[in-house]
């Protein structure tokens, strides 16, 4: 059911054995981000169900930040940054979540008026937690999620349930 354009785009993302570490199959994206036509058939892919119902796209650090700095653009919608800990000068908000060793945390401003719109996104929806997290952050700020739009989903990790939103698109099946 992919275009043309888009199965190009998917056999773009290079798998790389063992990183960061031993056992990580890591998708690569940038062979993707380096062919124009794929990176801009992925954008508007991400984006296309959720056209007109989303005023802000958030994006993930950092791979995310690639994809939703490219779709706010073309949406004429406003950007957010969702960021790790430590990184932004004002955090209004943070979420911590697990990992496999240890914590981590979100945190992100809220430079956009109550009730807005967000549109969440991704390059990789692995075990959900990092999501999971920015839907809880964007909640937390007064604003709506309108859905989550990722290009990769790791099936097998289970972070579609973890994750919980019924808005979850995926562009590549994996
Ligand atoms: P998670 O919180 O487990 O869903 O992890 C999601 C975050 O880790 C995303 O920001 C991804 O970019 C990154 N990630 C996790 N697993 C992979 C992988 N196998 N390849 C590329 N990125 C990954």
């Amino acid at each position: 059911e992919l275009t043309p354009e888009l199965a190009r785009a998917e056999s773009l993302i290079r798998e790389v054995d063992d990183f960061p570490s031993q056992g990580i199959l890591f998708r690569d994206i940038t062979p993707l981000l380096a062919d124009a036509r794929a990176f801009r058939a992925t954008v508007d892919a991400l984006i296309a169900p959720f056209l007109g119902t989303f005023d802000v796209v958030a994006g993930l650090e950092a791979r995310g930040f690639l994809f939703a700095s490219a779709a706010a653009y073309t949406a004429n919608a406003g950007l957010m940054p969702i960021r790790k800990a430590g990184k932004l000068p004002r955090p209004a908000a943070a979420v911590d979540y697990s990992l496999e060793y240890g914590v981590a945390m979100v945190e992100a401003h809220d430079d956009f008026p109550r009730g807005s719109r967000v549109l969440l996104i991704d390059d990789v929806l692995a075990t959900g937690g990092t999501l999971a997290a920015a839907h809880k952050l964007i909640e937390r700020l007064g604003y709506t999620a309108a859905g989550t739009a990722v290009l990769f989903e790791i099936a097998d990790l289970g972070g579609r349930d973890t994750l919980n939103d019924p808005l979850l698109h995926t562009v590549f099946n994996g």
